[in-house]
């Protein structure tokens, strides 16, 4: 299969952006664009193949079935899982944390055992764990960073014990980009004896994702951040972990059998499946799935680097502006402040020329906490975007501090 590497072209597959109006989308962390092989593969299911999956004896049923349990399949192969049945369909990242932490952390914790994450999280890999410390009498403690907001990996290595029984990490900084170095994470855990929970929110638009590599126990995704419909999300885990684990939704397809007075449980995945799943959505992430597969990945990745290292560039020359965040290795994100502005009046004026950027705390409160700021600027490009976009940044960013 020649996959394809003219990466400016990509953006005419989005309709939003090419719709016309001069719209420059600088807020793909928070969501993507979804490019019109996702729109018709949504549209496609609910026109030609619509019912409900795995229980009725009819032809539609088993299409819909198919192309459900292929989407799997699809998010198999994009994760390199060893199995399908490791692929546990879910709302969004959120929601995989929750399942991992309600399930196994419920199940596993004990008073005195700890949970590792790190201050640069997002707050849905932060709270379910204090969620679960409540319960079980586990205690919650975070690794810190340093100055450039690379993880500060001596603290990791002081604060892991033979006390830890989880590290919840996330592959990418939603707030500052800062790629973690999952695998040497992942060794060290294994090596004191934790399993790894692997936030992957912002990595699966921007980075090869291989969990075997990795080695990562649980492996957390949202459809939306890569392309893909809101609503739909991957919680991929290791099998001998699941099956281990208790279901924590019941009802509907994850049962075998129920009488009124006991009820066995279903294989996996469906075990964790409970209800009629979002099958629409699931069909839109594989078709997500196949349309990154059509892309040549090296040179996605070139461009992209290419195009924040523009921004981080043109941004870090203007006067008054100070770029949040200088990871040794990062991604997309390029977070800012404007000296004398309020994050948010920058993005409310930013709008105004029709440049859109997220602007706050980014679901990252203890990190602004530790960096000392009220909330950044956030950019954060993806394939779509290009160096005329930034450009426009520029050029909106010059009008803020006239205004302001
Ligand atoms: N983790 C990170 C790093 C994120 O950036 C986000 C969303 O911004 C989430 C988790 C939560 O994702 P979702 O809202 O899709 O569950």
């Amino acid at each position: 299969m020649t996959r394809r590497t003219d990466i400016a072209a990509l953006r005419d597959d989005f309709p939003l952006l090419t719709g016309g109006g001069n719209l420059v989308y600088l807020d793909s962390a928070a969501t993507t664009q979804k490019p019109n092989a996702v729109l018709d593969a949504i549209r496609n299911y609910y026109v030609r193949d619509n019912a409900n999956v795995h229980r009725a004896a009819h032809a539609l049923a088993d299409r819909a079935t198919t192309a459900f349990e292929n989407a799997r399949r699809a998010v198999q192969a994009f994760v390199n899982a060893q199995h399908a049945h490791e692929i546990i369909w879910t709302r969004g990242t959120t929601e995989s944390i929750n399942l991992v932490a309600q399930s196994y952390g419920a199940t596993t914790l004990r008073a005195g055992d700890e949970i590792l994450i790190s201050v640069l999280e997002h707050h849905s890999n932060i709270v379910p764990w204090q969620l679960v410390a409540a319960k079980t009498g586990a205690t919650l403690r975070a690794i810190d960073i340093d100055d450039r907001g690379d993880l500060d990996l001596d603290d990791f290595h002081r604060q892991l014990s033979a006390r830890t029984k989880i590290v919840a990490i996330g592959h990418v900084s939603n707030a500052l980009g800062t790629i973690n170095p999952i695998k040497e994470i992942v060794e060290a855990a294994h090596a004191a004896g934790a399993i790894v929970v692997v936030d992957g929110a912002q990595a699966a638009a921007h980075l090869p994702i291989d969990v075997r590599d990795l080695d990562c126990d649980f492996y957390a995704l949202s459809g939306h951040k890569m392309f893909g419909p809101t609503g739909i999300g991957v919680l991929y885990g290791k099998e001998a972990l699941l099956d281990a684990m208790p279901p924590w939704q019941a009802g509907g397809e994850m049962i075998e059998t129920v009488t009124l007075e006991k009820t066995t449980f279903n294989r996996l995945p469906y075990k964790f499946e409970a209800g009629t799943p979002n099958i629409a959505d699931a069909i839109g992430l594989g078709a997500a799935i196949e349309y990154l597969h059509g892309i040549d990945g090296a040179a996605l990745r070139a461009y992209e680097a290419n195009v924040v290292a523009m921004a981080r560039a043109r941004l870090g020359q203007m006067e008054g502006v100070r770029i949040i965040g200088n990871a040794r290795v990062s991604t997309a994100v390029v977070s800012f402040a404007i000296d004398g502005a309020h994050p948010h009046d920058v993005g409310t004026l930013l709008d105004q020329q029709s440049v859109a950027v997220r602007a706050g705390h980014h679901c990252a409160m203890p990190l602004m906490q530790r960096l000392g700021i009220p909330g950044t600027v956030r950019a954060s490009f993806c394939l779509y975007n290009s160096a005329a976009d930034v450009e426009r940044l520029v050029a909106g960013i010059d009008k803020v501090r006239q205004l302001l």
